[in-house]
This record gives structure tokens, C-alpha cells and sequence, in this order.
């Protein structure tokens, strides 16, 4: 029984884009129709990847290709794959959403675009909603499609407004085909259901789909002397050539990694790229060689320019595309790049692999884990080679998941540790190398001092740095989660030990033995008072003007660990740490005189929890019992204002 003609609502994200998309100003409206051409391309990857372990799937559609089928009287435009297709609840959870896991950053960038009238080309690529930018130049769209191996198809159809209708259909064969009704174009617009328009945007952006791109084209073909009509002397006297309609090819196919470096030119590398990426951007740098020796094997490889917005999340990715002799194997071949390096992009074409290889064995093959090696080396050399500038825009973007590989990658730790950056509380918000760091280290100082924390401003002003200020000490400012990992794995650079600021002793400065006796009695009732929230009292060597903070043994875990660790609801080991009290304050001197008199006056409960308070406080963390902290205050402001 056929399924009635359904209704679905889109999803906000999707109809708030939709919107944009409808009525922005975008200039390169064209770029749809690579965008519809790569699907498809993509589409037909997908069949001869699954048609390795089902062959039964091909059939007798063997030949694959993708056909355009412009209408200009009726104004509308066709774009059919004999790819994949999809099945009706394919069609639903492809083309219903957008980018499920990135939605709440997606729906910000959204909102800044949204006070400009300008639709920011890369908001499109970036969240893969290529398909959609369809309605730049559609009023309607309309796409049927079946799945290899069913029977059955599905049409999808939208004016682009809210919602979308979906129905049972028929289709001769698998495959997607998806009709555009085109908008009415103003005259200094393109025509997109114009042969020529059609074939110069074939021919700039999709040049190197590897698979035919075909058009139906009138062409005048030469009648054949016994058909003409001719004159008693043999002369024609009526036509010599008829129309004929014939599928031309509009694209080369030439796949450019095959070809010499000073034969592809910089907007031929940049189109490439963005239609193996579907990023609208474009690349910051990109790698193009071929490996010879024991196993030959080309590489075109590309760092983006702009990090997607899910880069984070586990989605599939376009990431590495494997060919062996130009033929297709796989995308997104994760076997090919470490999980930290997984923003590059590009073709890997190995003749020596196996076409039907799957993606178990991949993990077992040597000849991949070698080129894995290589192409690791290699990205590491584009990294280190990068003018300052571009080296700062990408790390930018991608510094916090390269530096998940000090903690993943043993083999490449130092490396990497050459290749992180951090602004510092000398570098005037600049970021710094561990080689800079150690160049302007002073003669006496052994130690590479860090702070970790989640705002670079409260980590900055931290009382735990005060003395390392005071000796003119440079300390790395550690604002990014994966910084805690990276500080475990990367225990010294240089030889010199990472230190954390508020983490052991410091070797900057020696107690007075002789003062600190004698705040041992206060110590200990401190200790006493506070004995569920703090591990010891002792007297500080970090602090300079402030009275208190908290610190912790050099293996214990940091404050900011332990925040992470708790936000991602997991149960932090009793993470206790020490008050350290600042011996040299006037106020210790008064509070301590005050105790001496009489350890009983019920303030001395109030100055202990004080002391904890104005420690967490400066730490930029928060106190455990706020309106007993504010009460506390208000009551000392009394007293001391004598006017
Ligand atoms: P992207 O291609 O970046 O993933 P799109 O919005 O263009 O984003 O497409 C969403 C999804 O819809 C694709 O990932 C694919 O699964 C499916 N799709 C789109 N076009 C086709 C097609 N021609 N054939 C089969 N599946 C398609």
C-alpha cells in the first residue's frame, strides 16, 4: 500500500537557514550546482563502495554518471545520479536536518548572521548543508529518489519555506534525481537552465568529478549524401547538416593529484578541494607529492582554512579519500590520520592496495600504517614551514585538537610540543613557542611555570602567580580543557620540568623557619576549624599581596581538572588541597594577636572561613556559602569604618 503524502515540519535550525538562504544577497549563487554535482558524486562513491561486497547491487546500470537536464521553457533544472539513492527514512534524517551534533553553534553563527543582510558563504559549508543552497536559485525543489536494492522510491519536495512533503513515488532504476524550479532571474542574473551557463560552471567547478557529467546537446550533424536532395549536377539544394541531440561530456575527469605540479593551476587545486571537502572556503595549505620507493603512492593533501563547526563531534567527516589508480576506495579513511590530525583533507592514491580492501583490514595494513607515517611527517613539515601568519590562523582554529596528540601520540610528543602555542602573562596577549619561553628564560630559572584554568583573565590575575611575578618569571597561560592532558603527558620540554603554578613548592622563595613557629597554634586551630574542606595550613611562598589561596601537591589534581571532571558529571577521588596563608600580610599579624587573647571570640570562627573564601574567590571560584561570605563582609566593613 502506498504511503499517503506526509507533511513534516523542518527543524528550527533548518527553517532559520532556510530563511537566510532565500533572501540572501549572495553573490556566487552557481555554487549550488556543485554542491548537488558532489552529492552526487558522493552518492555514486557510496554504491561502488557497498557494490565490493554486494555486487547484485549494480545490476545492469554499470555505467555510472551524473545527467543535467535543463528545461530553459519551463525553466527548471535536473540534476540525476544513478548513485546509492536514498530510502524514505534516509531522505528524512538526511535532508530534514542540519548538522545534528554542531546545532547550538550553529544556531549562534546563525543569529550573527543574521544582522547582516550578507548570508556568510563559509555558515554553508561548514555545517554540510550544501544541499539546501539549492534555494538560492530554486523556488521549489523537488527530489526523487530509490535506494539500490528496493523497489520502492520516495519524493521529497519543498518550496523552501517551513515544512516539507514526502510520498511514495516511482523511479526506473536507483538513483537520485532532483528537479529544480528556478527562480525568476533579473537580467544581469545567470540563467541556469542555459546550456552555456550550465557548461562553464561544469567546467569551473566540477572539472574533476570522476565520473561523467552529461548534458543533452543539440548539434548540427551532416546529412548523408544518399539523404540529401540534390540538383541534376549532384549539388544539394536543400539542408547538408540536420540537428541531431546528442550526451555530450561537460567535464575532463582528470583527477589532478595524477597530474604534474605545474600543470594545475592554484583555482584548480581550490575547486578540488572544495568539492572533496564541501567546505566553501578556501584551504590554507595543501601538499601535493608523490612517494617513491619500496611502494610508489600520490598524495593531495589540504589543511582548511576554518574549522567546521562539529570538529569536535564524531561525525563522519569527508576527511581522506583512498583510490588506488585513480579508482575510489573509500572516504573519510581514518586509518590514514591520527584522530588529532583528523582536520586534513585530501586523496591518497596507492596503486599498490587492494581494490576490495574493507575497512578492517585497513587497520591491520601495512602499507597503510606506512603511509599513515609519511603523511604524518609531512603534515608535521607544512605546519613547521608555515609563514607566521598562516601558521597563527590555523592554529587558531585547530591548535586545541592537535594538542590532543602530545597526550595520544608517543612517537610524535615532541614534536608537537614545537608546535603549541600559549599566550603567557608577559606575552601581551601574543602566543608564545615552549622554544620562545625557554630563550627568555633567566639564568637561575629551572622550572617552565604554568597555570591552568577555564578564563584567561582570572588565571592571569591569579594570586598563585604573585610571586612569580615579583621575580620578573614568565608563566604559560593554560586555558583550554585539553591543556590538564597535555600537562600530564608533557612533563618537560627542553629538559626543563613544567611546573604548575599552584601545584608544589615553587623553589622561589624560603620561609622564615623562625616566623612561621610562630603561627604554629593558629595554623593548627585554622586546620581544625576548616578540617573537611582543607588537606593543611601552612605558610605561603606563591603569594606577595593577597592573604590566601589554595594549592596542591605536586601530583594532585588541579583545580581545573577537577571542575572539568565534574561538569562532564563524573565523581571527582577527594581532591582536598592546602590554605596556604600569606605570613608577611598585616592581616595575619592582627588575626593572630586577636587569637592569642582570646581563641574563643566567636570572629575567629568567621576569619578562618574568610581566609578559605577569599582563596577560592581569587582563584576565580566560588565560595561554598555566599550569604554567610556577604554577612562576613558587612559585619567587618562595620567595625572598621571609624569616621
Ligand atoms: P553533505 O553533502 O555535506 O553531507 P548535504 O546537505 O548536501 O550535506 O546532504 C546531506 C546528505 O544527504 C548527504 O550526506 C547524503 O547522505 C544525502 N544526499 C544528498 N544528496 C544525495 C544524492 N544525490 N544521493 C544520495 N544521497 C544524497
Amino acid at each position: 500500500m502506498a504511503i499517503k503524502k506526509e507533511t513534516h515540519e523542518f527543524k528550527t535550525e533548518v527553517q532559520q537557514m532556510l530563511k537566510l538562504i532565500i533572501n540572501s544577497m549572495y553573490s556566487n549563487k552557481e555554487i549550488f550546482l556543485r554542491e548537488l554535482i558532489s552529492n552526487s558524486s558522493d552518492a555514486i562513491d557510496k554504491l561502488r563502495f557497498e557494490s565490493q561486497t554486494s555486487p547484485d547491487i549494480l545490476g545492469d546500470d554499470t555505467e555510472f554518471k551524473i545527467k543535467i537536464m535543463p528545461d530553459c521553457i519551463k525553466q527548471t533544472l535536473e540534476i540525476s545520479d544513478n548513485g546509492i539513492g536514498m530510502s524514505h527514512d534516509e531522505v528524512i534524517e538526511n535532508i530534514g536536518t542540519i548538522a545534528q551534533s554542531g546545532t547550538g553553534a550553529f544556531l549562534e553563527a546563525l543569529e550573527a548572521a543574521q544582522n547582516s543582510d550578507i548570508l556568510a558563504p563559509e555558515l554553508i559549508g561548514q555545517f554540510g548543508i550544501g544541499f539546501y543552497s539549492a534555494f538560492m536559485a530554486a523556488d521549489k525543489i523537488t527530489m526523487i529518489t530509490r535506494r539500490a536494492g528496493s523497489e520502492k522510491a520516495t519524493k521529497w519536495e519543498s518550496h523552501g519555506d517551513g515544512s516539507f512533503t514526502i510520498e511514495e513515488a516511482t523511479r526506473e532504476s536507483r538513483g537520485t534525481s532532483v528537479i529544480l524550479e528556478l527562480k525568476k532571474h533579473e537580467k544581469d542574473e545567470k540563467d541556469f537552465s542555459d546550456e552555456w551557463t550550465i557548461k562553464s560552471i561544469i567546467k569551473q567547478h566540477s572539472d574533476f568529478v570522476h565520473y561523467p557529467i552529461v548534458m543533452d546537446v543539440e548539434k548540427d550533424e551532416p546529412i548523408p549524401k544518399e539523404e540529401q536532395l540534390l540538383d541534376k549536377d549532384g549539388k544539394a539544394i536543400g539542408e547538408t547538416t540536420k540537428k541531431v541531440i546528442k550526451e555530450e561530456t561537460l567535464n575532463s575527469m582528470q583527477a589532478i593529484w595524477t597530474k604534474a605540479k605545474d600543470e594545475v593551476s592554484d583555482e584548480e587545486y581550490k575547486e578540488f578541494y572544495q568539492h572533496i571537502s564541501h567546505d566553501w572556503n578556501p584551504p590554507l595549505k595543501r601538499l601535493h607529492m608523490k612517494f617513491e620507493g619500496a611502494t610508489e603512492y600520490t598524495v593531495l593533501l589540504y589543511i582548511p582554512s576554518k574549522a567546521p563547526f562539529d570538529l569536535f563531534h564524531d561525525k563522519k567527516g569527508h576527511g581522506i579519500h583512498l583510490y588506488s589508480r585513480r579508482v575510489f576506495i573509500m572516504d573519510d579513511c581514518k586509518e590514514l590520520m591520527p584522530e588529532y590530525l583528523k582536520f586534513v583533507t585530501g586523496v591518497v592514491d596507492a596503486p599498490d592496495l587492494d581494490l576490495n580492501v574493507s575497512r578492517e583490514i585497513l587497520q591491520e595494513n601495512s602499507l597503510i600504517r606506512n603511509i599513515r607515517r609519511n603523511l604524518v611527517k609531512k603534515v608535521f613539515g607544512l605546519l613547521e614551514d608555515m609563514e607566521k601568519d598562516d601558521y597563527e590562523k590555523f592554529y587558531d582554529e585547530f591548535g586545541q585538537i592537535l594538542k590532543i596528540g602530545i597526550h595520544t601520540d608517543v612517537e610524535n610528543k615532541n614534536k608537537i610540543s614545537e608546535l603549541i602555542k600559549y599566550k603567557t602573562t608577559k606575552s601581551d596577549g601574543k602566543l608564545i613557542s615552549l622554544k620562545e619561553y625557554v630563550a627568555n628564560m633567566g639564568k637561575e630559572q629551572k622550572n617552565i611555570y604554568y597555570i591552568t584554568g577555564d578564563n584567561l583573565s582570572s588565571i592571569m590575575n591569579s594570586p598563585h602567580l604573585e610571586q612569580l611575578k615579583e621575580k620578573d618569571i614568565e608563566v604559560l597561560l593554560m586555558s583550554d580543557p585539553i591543556d590538564e592532558w597535555v600537562v600530564q603527558a608533557l612533563t618537560e620540554y627542553d629538559t626543563k620540568p613544567l611546573k604548575s603554578a599552584e601545584k608544589g613548592d615553587l623553589d622561589l622563595k624560603k620561609v622564615d623557619e623562625k616566623k612561621q613557629d610562630e603561627y604554629t597554634d593558629l595554623f593548627k586551630f585554622i586546620k581544625k576549624e576548616l578540617q573537611d574542606k582543607i588537606k593543611a595550613v601552612k605558610a605561603s611562598t606563591r603569594l606577595k599581596d593577597s592573604v590566601s589561596c589554595l594549592s596542591g601537591d605536586t601530583y594532585d589534581m588541579s583545580a581545573y581538572m577537577e571542575k572539568i571532571i565534574k561538569s562532564s558529571g563524573q565523581k571527582t577521588p577527594d581532591n582536598k588541597r592546602v590554605l596556604e596563608l600569606n605570613i608577611d600580610h598585616p592581616v595575619l599579624a592582627q588575626v593572630k594577636a586577636l587569637f592569642e587573647k582570646d581563641p574563643s571570640v566567636p570572629e575567629m570562627k568567621d576569619y578562618c572561613n574568610l581566609f578559605l573564601d577569599i582563596a577560592l574567590i581569587g582563584e576565580g571560584g566560588k565560595v561554598e556559602n555566599p550569604a554567610r561570605f556577604s554577612k562576613a563582609i558587612g559585619e567587618l566593613m562595620t567595625k572598621a569604618i571609624t569616621v
